[in-house]
């Protein structure tokens, strides 16, 4: 239902409402090898708590 409309980040497969939050996340893990927070906190895996700080 709700990952329909969904903005996903084709990298780490994190899920955003926001198109431009999608993009950042996708510029972020195409030049590092390791997720944003402050970014990846943004994501639908996060408003939802199945993100898991490692
Ligand atoms: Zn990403």
């Amino acid at each position: 239902m709700f990952m329909a409309a969904m903005h996903s980040c084709s990298i780490c497969g994190l899920h955003y409402r926001n198109a431009s939050d999608a993009g950042e996340c996708h510029a972020w893990c195409s030049t590092h090898s390791s997720c944003n927070l402050a970014v990846a906190r943004r994501s639908e895996e996060a408003r939802r708590g199945r993100l898991r700080p490692s």
